[in-house]
C-alpha cells in the first residue's frame, strides 16, 4: 500500500434500479443517513452523494426517484433510455459520478449488501487502495440453488483462468483513478467482476454480511443469470475454444486408432457386425461437432457484437444539482 494518506474523499454511491418501486424510498433515507454519518464522522468530504440510476424501470420507480431528488440535492439520477442491464446501468453511473467524485461504491438498491461495510471500504481506500472488493461473508440468504450454482460457477470461472474474486459482486469501491482507467476499456460484453482485478492497482478486500432483500424480488431472472455466467466466461477466457482444439485432437487419435483396427480385421477377413459402433461414433462425434460450433459460434456472435461498437448505455436525462446551484 502507498505510504502517502490520502485526503477524505467525496463520496458517492452509485444504486442500479431496475423495476424497484418497492424498496427505493427506503433505500434512499437509509443511505441519507448513512452518508450523513459518515460526513459527521470526517470519513467523506461534503459534496458526496447518491447517484441512482434507473434502468429502463416499468414500474414507478423512475417517478419516485424524481421525487426524491427533488427534495434533496443530496440524490441525483441517471435515467437510462431503456433497460441496458444491471452491469451496464452501474457502469453508467460509475462514469458519469466520475466528473464529481473522488471515489464511487457501486451498491444494490434493495439493501441486501450491509451499508456498514462502507466504512470499512473508506478505510482501505484512506490506506492508499484504487479497487476495494466487497466479499460476502456467507451465503445465508441465498436458496440452495443458488448456493450450489454460484459455487461452481467461481470453481468454473479459475479453471478457465479468469481472475474474479469468489463471492465478490458488485460491491465494490473504485477510486477516480480507477475509473479513469476504466473508461479506457472500450468492450461491449461487460462484465466487470472479471475486468477490475485484471487492471492492476493496489486494492484491498472486505467482507460484508448478506441480508434477505428488503422488499420486492430479484431482479435476476435464471436468463439474466445465464447471460451474465456465459458473458463472464467468454468475455474473460478462450480457454474454451482451446479445448475444443484438444478435444479434436483427441477424437482425431481416436479415430485412427479405430481405423487401424478396421483395416487389421478386414485383411484378416473378420467382419464384425458393427451396428452398435457406428451409431455411437456418429452420434458421438456429431454431439461433440455441434457443441463445438456452438463455443465458436458463441465468441464469433461476440465479436460481431465488439465490431459494432454500439454504445453500452444511453442517458436519456440526467438529474444533478451542484453545491452551487448548477443544473444539469
Ligand atoms: N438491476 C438493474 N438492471 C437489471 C437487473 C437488475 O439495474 O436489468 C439492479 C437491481 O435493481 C438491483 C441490482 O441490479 O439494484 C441487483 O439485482 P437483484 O437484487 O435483483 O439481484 P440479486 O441480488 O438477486 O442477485
Ligand atoms: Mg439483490
Amino acid at each position: 500500500m502507498s505510504e502517502k494518506k490520502r485526503e477524505i474523499p467525496i463520496l458517492y454511491l452509485v444504486v442500479p434500479c431496475y423495476n424497484e418501486e418497492e424498496v427505493v424510498e427506503k433505500t434512499a433515507s437509509v443511505m441519507r443517513e448513512k452518508l450523513i454519518r459518515l460526513e459527521r464522522e470526517n470519513k467523506i468530504a461534503k459534496g458526496s452523494r447518491i447517484m441512482f440510476v434507473n434502468d429502463g424501470s416499468k414500474d414507478d420507480t423512475l417517478r419516485l426517484l424524481h421525487g426524491i431528488a427533488a427534495g434533496d440535492r443530496m440524490f441525483s439520477v441517471v435515467n437510462l433510455a431503456g433497460n441496458y442491464g444491471h452491469q451496464s446501468a452501474i457502469l453508467a453511473g460509475m462514469m458519469t459520478a466520475r466528473e464529481h467524485a473522488d471515489a464511487v461504491i457501486t451498491i444494490d438498491a434493495d439493501l441486501q449488501q450491509d451499508i456498514e461495510a462502507l466504512d470499512l471500504f473508506l478505510a482501505s481506500y484512506m490506506e492508499g487502495c484504487e479497487v476495494v472488493y466487497g466479499v460476502r461473508n456467507d451465503r445465508h440468504s441465498d436458496g440452495l440453488f443458488k448456493k450450489a450454482t454460484a459455487t461452481a460457477y467461481y470453481k468454473l470461472m479459475h479453471l478457465l483462468g479468469s481472475r474474479v474474486i469468489t463471492n465478490h459482486a458488485d460491491y465494490r469501491l473504485l477510486s477516480r483513478k480507477a475509473l479513469n482507467a476504466l473508461a479506457e476499456y472500450e468492450e461491449t460484453n461487460l462484465f466487470l467482476r472479471g475486468l477490475i482485478p485484471t487492471m492492476g492497482f493496489t486494492s484491498d478486500v472486505v467482507y460484508f454480511d448478506v441480508k434477505a432483500r428488503e422488499a420486492g424480488h430479484s431482479k435476476y431472472t435464471l436468463n439474466k443469470m445465464l447471460t451474465l455466467a456465459v458473458d463472464g466466461i467468454t468475455s474473460m477466457s478462450i480457454r474454451p475454444i482451446r479445448l475444443i482444439s484438444g478435444l479434436g485432437f483427441f477424437v482425431f487419435l481416436f479415430s485412427v486408432v479405430m481405423c487401424v483396427i478396421g483395416l487389421v480385421d478386414w485383411v484378416r477377413g473378420r467382419n464384425v457386425p458393427g451396428y452398435t459402433t457406428t451409431l455411437c461414433v456418429t452420434l458421438m462425434l456429431g454431439g461433440i461437432t455441434l457443441l463445438s460450433l456452438g463455443i465458436i459460434g458463441e465468441y464469433v456472435g461476440k465479436i460481431y457484437m465488439e465490431t459494432k461498437h454500439r454504445p453500452r448505455y444511453i442517458i436519456d436525462t440526467l438529474v444533478w444539482r451542484g453545491d452551487e446551484g448548477e443544473e444539469k
